[in-house]
């Protein structure tokens, strides 16, 4: 561990901490931005009494954060900033995180402890395939690398030809990207003939999307590695707002750090633990950007909140399952994209990309396509195998169409998986 005493406390002396630095943060927005401490209810740190007590606040959203662009959120001045970090949002105004040093300090111990929990050392080569840039991907893993005293590679993202030579020649034993990232990777050795188990490559830290498990299993399996899931935002203060550790029972959150709570997202009610919900989050250390309440849209619940078999007690939560605004609703039927990856990557021949189109036909009606792609030709029994349990499991009644690996179009950054024509 990175910081055995803050990962292994004891429940109630960490929950005694939360309230302490909750109080803190109040009383930090408070007195250093009039408008945001009135939009939160004007609340008195002292009045907190218990950790419950923040469920008396009202929720903050991506669109509150949009609209205070650019710093209008900010606790801090503007000659304490640091550096700055850009949410990579598709529409309308981007949300900034400023930093001030004490905030990048923060990040590089919550990215340090990451780090350690995923059995990285300072003898370790690691390969930065995030973008150094607004995104906050790339700068995280550098400043937890920083840290940690390690060697790294910070290569930043595309150029997959380029990003297999270096790990083979500079020997990296950890990959860090985005989650679909593993399949450009995986793609292009198999063209190459290049063959990941004769790398030195041994841990994969990957975060950023959806990933299902069907698919993690996959790119453990195809890279040799042991995987990883990696969470956190712009919003929240970056990458490294948790991870899960070798037991790979949830993603642990630095609880010192962040609240979690988990609410319904239709109605913002609290969700008792074992609910899946939407995450919201408060921080609790951040002080250029501190949040309260702040609904991240990602779809989870609350494992456990017991001491896990790694030894740490910061609470697990379930590996994300959706974004709340990735939900499709067709004809009625409620789904997300990573329920259909889940079932077709069971599958053997099937690849990794899919494109689910949503639209009117000419009368009005609703229609779905889902185009997937083969490494193999799928026969007409897995087809229709395929097609049952789409509609046993997500209660969809679609039958793929299957086009060969390499058709669909490859956007660089974040997969594209759903095109909704209806909107
Ligand atoms: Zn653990």
């Amino acid at each position: 561990m990175w910081q055995p005493h803050c990962e292994t406390m004891e429940r109630g002396a960490l929950e005694q901490l939360q309230l302490t630095r909750l109080r803190e943060t109040i009383q930090r927005i408070a007195e250093n931005n009039p408008a945001y401490w009135e939009k939160i209810g004007s609340p008195r740190a002292e009045a907190f009494r218990s950790l419950d007590d923040v469920t008396q606040l009202p929720l903050l959203t991506k669109a509150d954060l949009r609209a205070g662009y650019p710093f209008g959120y900010a606790c801090a001045p503007q000659k304490e900033f640091a550096r700055v970090q850009m949410s990579s949002g598709t529409t309308g105004k981007p949300v900034l995180n400023p930093y001030t040093r004490a905030d990048i300090l923060q990040w590089a111990e919550c990215m340090a402890r990451c780090l350690t929990t995923a059995g990285v050392t300072r003898e370790d080569v690691i390969q930065i395939t995030p973008s150094f840039g607004l995104p906050n991907g790339g700068f995280g893993f550098h400043y937890g690398a920083e840290a940690l005293g390690a060697f790294y590679i910070p290569a930043g993202p595309g150029r997959t030809l380029l990003q297999l030579q270096l790990m083979r020649d500079l020997n990296a034993t950890v990959i860090t990207a985005i989650a679909t990232y593993p399949l450009r990777l995986m793609e292009a050795a198999r063209e190459e003939n290049f063959d990941f188990r004769q790398t030195k490559l041994r841990v994969g830290i990957f975060g950023s999307e959806i990933w299902s498990d069907e698919l993690r299993a996959r790119i453990g399996r195809e890279m040799g590695i042991e995987t990883f899931d990696i969470i956190g935002m712009t919003e929240t203060g970056g990458v490294g707002m948790g991870i899960d550790c070798a037991a790979h029972q949830g993603n642990h959150v630095w609880q010192d750090h962040y609240l979690v709570e988990i609410v319904n997202p239709q109605n913002g009610a609290l969700l008792p633990d074992g609910q899946a919900g939407e995450l919201v989050v408060t921080t609790l250390t951040r002080h250029a950007l501190p949040l309260i309440r702040f609904r991240t849209g990602d779809v989870t619940r609350i494992i456990s909140r017991e001491r896990c078999d790694c030894g740490r007690t910061h609470l697990r939560l379930a590996r994300f399952t959706g974004r709340c605004d990735d939900m499709i609703i067709f004809k009625g039927v409620n789904f997300y994209p990573s329920q259909i990856e889940q079932i077709l990557l069971r599958h053997e021949g099937v690849a990794h990309d899919y494109h689910i189109t949503l639209a009117y036909d000419t009368h009005g009606n609703e229609t779905i396509e889902l185009v997937v792609e083969q490494t193999n030709f799928i026969g007409e029994v897995e087809r229709e195998r395929i097609a049952r349990e789409i509609l046993d499991f997500v209660g969809l009644s679609v039958t793929p169409n299957y086009v060969a690996a390499g058709t669909l179009a490859r956007p660089v950054g974040k997969a594209v998986r759903v095109i909704d024509k209806r909107k």
